[in-house]
């Protein structure tokens, strides 16, 4: 029974923009006004953030702005968007929340299942916006507080070498092992689906952000979901191939 249990345990890894929390919210305009802070007068040709870690999107923003993207350079930018972030919280939370999302993450842990963050957010950014929206409760390494568990965006070079990080720092704070087949990206990006291939790990793909429906279930994820409001068929799909 234990071992049936056991087997049935998931680890869900959340990305946060555009699925957990709308895109182009608050994290946007906390970056524009940093960059318009250090860089006043400086144009460029804009590029969607989405699926990106908080380090790329800085380095790539220098360097269309012909600015030469030193690690100090990009240090400043995101040390800046931290601190224009913390102006951001919105007054009304609840509208910036993606559907179902309040609900699932409720309800996974019941379900015996252990969530954690994988996301380009750096980790700063992710407690802030997490803490906006009332959620960073869900992702804390202990009950009682402590920091946001999983991977960020300064934890590696690319989206896919996140999975390890977080993989490691969730077995060591839940105390058991996560096969790459009882562990799940949930995400609203093709970068997402990539990411979790690369890794050898399964995708849940939510269709909450940019990126067209269409697009993204041509990707071919293990899951395809428009949005989370109905957890049924994600229920469904990490209990696959488990004995009944
Ligand atoms: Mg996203």
């Amino acid at each position: 029974m234990a071992l049936q249990q056991e087997l049935r345990v998931a680890l869900l890894l959340f990305d946060i923009d555009g699925t957990l929390i709308r895109p182009m919210g608050v994290g946007r305009r906390a970056f524009e006004r940093a960059l318009g802070e250090l860089y006043a007068g400086r144009s460029r040709q804009p590029f969607p953030f989405d699926g990106l870690l908080d380090t790329q999107i800085a380095l790539k923003t220098l360097v269309a702005m012909g600015i030469e993207p030193t690690a100090r350079a990009v240090e400043d930018l995101l040390a800046l968007y931290i601190r224009r972030l913390k102006d951001e919280r919105p007054s009304n939370p609840e509208e910036h929340l993606c559907p179902g999302v309040a609900a699932l993450l409720a309800s996974a842990p019941r379900r015996g299942h252990d969530l954690a963050l994988l996301t380009g957010n750096v980790s700063q950014g992710a407690l802030l916006k997490l803490a906006f929206m009332g959620l960073d409760g869900h992702f804390r390494a202990r009950r009682e507080g402590g920091e946001l568990l999983g991977a960020f965006g300064e934890d590696a070079q690319a989206r896919a070498g996140l999975v390890p990080v977080a993989v490691a720092r969730c077995e060591r704070a839940f105390g058991k092992r996560f096969p790459p087949e009882r562990t799940w990206l949930i995400g609203d990006s093709p970068r997402d689906v990539e990411a979790a291939r690369e890794a050898g790990v399964r995708c849940a793909a939510v269709a909450t952000g940019l990126t067209e429906p269409s697009v993204l279930q041509a990707l071919e994820p293990d899951l395809f979901l428009l949005d989370l409001s109905d957890p049924a068929p994600l229920w469904a799909a990490l209990n696959q191939g488990l004995p009944a």
